[in-house]
């Protein structure tokens, strides 16, 4: 029943549709939770659209940013800030709705939500070397720039980071860096994970966070197939957090990586890439060039007949365009949505299994939650504590999914079918959907 204007209403415009949309109507369906119960699950709670007129360098730049609050039932609103060129509030707005997923999934005690904030750095870059301002490197640039944006963004949001209220984290195109600028603001260690070593509340094993879980997600899986690492290949699209942490943990397993690709290019090694020389190169240079082996396309990479495809960059990349082209055993999330929903079709077709985002890349929002609780209770964590918390909440994620898979279900399924029942009960416990 509708008493008054919908958000689309309000803002004359109508989310398109997305994939977890889908997936959580598909996932209403199969756990009868009725439709309108799941349309109010599906939506944001807050949506804020935001200006920031950025001091850069002695220039004004004017950019856009949002935050989407999605649900906080289960604990405060969750989620990095993600930095990059064409995010959009609907961009946001799914991401946020995979974090309220993903906490509820790894049965943490967080809500979901995201920050975007739209700017093309090199473009900027560009323009500050052709006006003389800035003659430097893009790298040093952009820590610049993205300093005085988060301090910006600091400025306008920052009492919903000190209310803990919404509590920020690392995403594509943030990092320590841009997160302890949150903090010398707000001075409250709870009010932002993904501090960096050394500042108060910060936690031992964050940065690699994820990584780290995507490794252990892809040992669990093997286990579950009989294969052991050493006869195992993989091939891993982004080098950046997510992808080098994988690479490296999984060749320390044993696991041949045999491509490794980032917007740039790649490089290939069908015998197998020394990932910590690689992870060296490209510290220095901030890419694989020069690095000596083939040369290897994003494209080239997806089509790859390996045991584990995983993409860890950004979403959107495997299609219904080249998920025909797809040749390995299983396909890792890494990234967020790295596949679409038409692809997610095609690939089931063809028997290629997928390691949701939710689960596969939850080791960073499981830290961010252990680095929040550290920051609330003083007590202090160690490595190897964060390492051990992750697997044991992948472990516990297993298990809730295996007995649906059991039943016929996809990992994808499981995945989403624990999440929202877990989202729904507690929403109808707390009265908080129509009645
Ligand atoms: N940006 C990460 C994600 O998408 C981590 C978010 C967090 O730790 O709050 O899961």
């Amino acid at each position: 029943m509708k008493f008054g204007n919908t958000l689309e209403d309000y803002v004359h415009s109508s989310e398109p549709h997305t994939r977890s949309g889908m997936l959580l109507l598909e996932s209403a369906r199969r756990l009868r939770i009725r439709p309108d119960d799941a349309a109010e699950i599906i939506k944001p709670y807050t949506v804020y659209i935001q200006r920031l007129p950025v001091p850069i360098m002695g220039r004004v730049v004017n950019l856009i940013s949002g935050i989407v609050l999605h649900n906080r039932a289960r604990g405060p609103y969750k989620g990095g800030i993600r930095i990059a060129k064409d995010v959009d509030i609907w961009e946001t707005t799914e991401l946020a709705r995979l974090m309220t997923l993903k906490t509820a999934l790894a049965d943490i005690d967080l809500g979901g939500g995201k920050s975007g904030i739209s700017i093309d750095l090199r473009a900027l870059y560009a323009a500050m070397r052709r006006e003389k301002r800035f003659l430097g490197e893009f790298r040093e640039f952009a820590r610049i720039a993205k300093a005085d944006i988060i301090i910006e963004f600091t400025d306008q949001f920052g009492w919903l980071f000190s209310g803990r209220h919404y509590i920020p984290a690392p995403d594509m195109g943030s990092g320590a860096e841009e997160m302890v600028r949150i903090y010398n603001a707000t001075l409250d260690p709870a009010s932002v994970t993904g501090k960096p070593d050394g500042v108060e509340g910060w936690l031992p094993g964050r940065t690699e966070a994820t990584g780290y879980g995507v490794w252990y997600a892809v040992l669990k899986d093997m286990e579950r197939r009989g294969l052991a690492p050493d006869q195992c290949t993989a091939a891993i699209q982004g080098f950046g957090k997510v992808g080098m942490h994988a690479a490296t943990a999984l060749q320390g397993s044993g696991v041949r990586i045999v491509g490794l690709t980032d917007l740039t290019g790649g490089i290939y090694d069908p015998g197998g890439l020394d990932t910590l020389d690689v992870a060296a190169h490209y510290a220095r240079h901030g890419s694989f060039n020069g690095y000596k082996a083939r040369s290897l396309t994003s494209k080239r990479l997806f089509g790859l007949r390996v045991d584990y495809l995983i993409p860890a960059a950004t979403g959107h990349v495997i299609h219904a365009g080249n998920a025909d082209r797809v040749q390995a055993r299983v396909i890792v999330e890494g990234a967020n949505m790295p596949v679409t929903y038409d692809a997610m079709k095609i690939l089931m077709e063809k028997n290629v299994d997928i390691i949701p985002d939710i689960y596969a890349n939850a080791g960073g929002v499981i830290a961010s939650n252990l680095e929040f609780r550290q920051a609330l209770g003083g007590q202090r964590y160690t490595l190897p504590m964060t390492f051990a918390h992750i697997r044991e909440r992948f472990d516990a994620t297993y298990d809730a999914m295996k007995s649906l898979m059991k039943k016929g279900r996809t990992m994808t399924e499981a995945s989403i079918d624990v999440a929202l029942q877990r989202v729904h009960q507690t929403m109808t416990e707390r009265d908080l959907l129509s009645r």
